[in-house]
């Protein structure tokens, strides 16, 4: 069938996109799903940090691509074998499909799936191949997902059921933004009742991270963001301290966070937020800085303040137990996920928005492929 989608041709266009327009929307084909795959009508996508990565070039996908890893839709065609969905069914999209057989999968850390990493960084479906084609030609899936478009083809692995009742706009940013933001605080610190804990950049992911720290009864939490709008944000959802980078943390708390959560993706937000954790506690880091970024850190430190490092990928989740578990928060209204959403557009916008997330002043947009 035809779809209208966002199409990243090649990568490193001068600023503004608004005016260099690297993002085309093009006619592509899409093959009917193959078995275990679904036709989804995407009805909501989330501009994320990533396809920002993707587009200047910061991260390395195959091109020619399609655009987008966090979305939801709905269910309107089925492949063959579909076991657990069914026409008109709601659902969110993972960026990282889960094989559910390979060694990671079966030792209970589907997050860092092998072969699932492998068809993404491949640009193909985790079945094998492309299920997009431009001109009669293959064009790469985006992690699995490829949703600034008005239908995609996905695996049903890369696929989460959501309730009907759930705004898709809402359910777009549960797969990426909320998976690896809360999964930061609660899966990969483990963070605790009481703990104090820090969160370095508020984009979607550091305000999730912000939101999972609240749920997890954190205590004080600091924010810290150049942006003074985030910042107030912060504090609105819940933040008790929301800092620029240039103050210094340990003049609020002279120990120190126990958790520090680096979502800036920058080698040295990451140094900082080490240099503000307490003895004993734990930075995570779920930013994607650029390749060549080296980390600086005393390495005496590291030992004798008996500290811990650790990247999380996929909120080190497994999206099939949190994201239901995430509806649950929502619903009681402890995750108050709109307050992330800073503007809707149409498809057509999708250049102004990237330009916007550039620009820093944005949290999270979502585009709307039918529009
Ligand atoms: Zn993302
Ligand atoms: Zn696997």
């Amino acid at each position: 069938m035809k779809s209208l989608a966002v199409l990243i041709r090649e990568s490193g266009a001068p600023l503004p996109y608004a005016i260099s327009r690297p993002l085309e929307i093009v006619e592509i084909d899409l093959a009917p799903p193959a078995p275990g795959e679904v036709l989804v009508r995407i009805e909501a996508a989330g501009i994320c940090h990533s396809d920002l990565s993707v587009l200047n070039g910061t991260r390395q996908r195959p091109l020619p691509i399609i655009g987008g890893h966090e979305s939801a839709g709905v269910v309107i065609d089925l492949g063959a074998d579909v076991r657990n969905l069914k026409i008109g069914d709601h659902v969110t999209s993972v960026f990282l499909p889960s094989c559910g057989l390979c060694h990671e999968c079966t030792s209970g850390i589907p997050a860092y799936c092998s072969v699932g990493a492998a068809s993404n960084a491949r640009g193909e479906m985790i079945g094998g191949g492309s299920r997009i084609s431009l001109d009669g030609k293959p064009v790469n899936h985006y992690n699995g997902v490829s949703c600034y478009s008005q239908y995609a083809v996905l695996d049903e692995r890369s696929l989460i059921k959501i309730p009907d009742d759930i705004p898709l706009d809402v359910a777009a940013l549960f797969g990426c933004a909320l998976l690896t933001g809360i999964g930061a605080v609660r899966n990969s610190a483990k963070a605790q009742p009481g703990q104090s804990l820090g969160v370095w950049g508020l984009g979607g992911v550091g305000l999730s991270a912000l939101l999972g720290a609240v749920i997890a009864k954190a205590s004080p939490i600091f924010a810290i963001d150049p942006v003074a709008s985030k910042r107030d944000l912060a504090l609105s959802l819940g933040a008790d301290y929301a800092l620029d980078p240039s103050e210094n943390l340990r003049d609020h708390l002279p120990a120190g966070v126990a958790v520090a959560v680096e979502a800036a993706g920058r080698a040295d937000t990451l140094k900082a937020a080490y240099e503000a954790t307490a003895r004993g506690g734990i930075t995570v880091t779920v930013g994607l800085p650029r390749a060549e970024e080296m980390l600086s850190i005393s390495a005496l430190s590291l030992v004798a303040e008996m500290k811990t490092i650790k990247g999380s990928y996929l909120g080190s989740a497994n999206p099939r137990v949190d994201i239901p578990e995430f509806v649950d928060f929502w619903r009681a209204g402890n995750l108050p996920v709109e307050r992330l959403l800073t503007s809707t557009s149409p498809m057509s916008q999708v250049n102004e928005t990237m330009d916007a997330l550039q620009g820093a002043q944005v949290v999270r947009q979502v585009i709307h492929p039918h529009e």
